[in-house]
């Protein structure tokens, strides 16, 4: 695939810093243009949201790259996770979750002029990267969803430098009890 026009699905800035200078810094094949997406109503409280989105947008800033927020919205997003709030991380409700921000985002991506997406929600060590490539690919339709290995050292290194404001669960309350 050539001019890739990429949106980058993120949740958090840490988990993010390492592509966004893959992408900044040293590019990837293919890739035109792109944009940074937080789309992320799973996060619970709201002032946890706000710390993560804070953090996002200091970074996107600090690097010079293109962002874009949509809207927090966790009541819908929690009724569509109804009867599924028992469920462990990596369970059925992560895929939901996982299906629920990427339709989102393809979304963005039709309307706003992007043919793809990639993303970061599996760079976590709590996180499953072949759950969150088959919701991606199970909800993106027409754009191409690209299953993109980041280099983790990189992450690594980013982070070890900064002072990025560190959460200690993935995002919603369900997450919270299980740490
Ligand atoms: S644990 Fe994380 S991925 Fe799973 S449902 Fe909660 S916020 Fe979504």
């Amino acid at each position: 695939m050539t001019d890739i026009r990429l949106v980058l699905v993120s949740c958090c800035a840490p988990c993010s810093a390492g592509a966004i200078r893959q992408l900044s810094d040293h590019g990837i094949d293919g890739v035109s243009d792109f944009i940074v997406l937080f789309y992320n109503p799973n996060i619970f409280p709201e002032s946890e949201y706000t710390k993560r989105l804070d953090e996002q947008i200091k970074y996107c800033e600090q690097c010079g790259v293109k962002y874009a927020v949509l809207g927090y919205d966790h009541d819908a997003w929690k009724n569509e996770m109804r009867g599924l709030e028992q469920e462990p991380e990596r369970g059925a409700r992560c895929s939901k979750c996982f299906e629920y921000r990427f339709r989102r985002a393809a979304d963005f991506a039709r309307k706003n002029g992007y043919n793809a997406i990639a993303s970061v929600l599996g760079v976590s060590r709590h996180k499953s990267q072949a759950q969150v490539d088959t919701a991606a690919q199970s909800v993106c339709g027409d754009i191409k969803y690209l299953p993109i290995v980041w280099d983790e050292n990189l992450r690594v290194k980013i982070n070890k430098n900064s002072d990025f404001y560190r959460q200690n669960y993935c995002g919603c309350e369900f997450s919270i009890r299980k740490v």
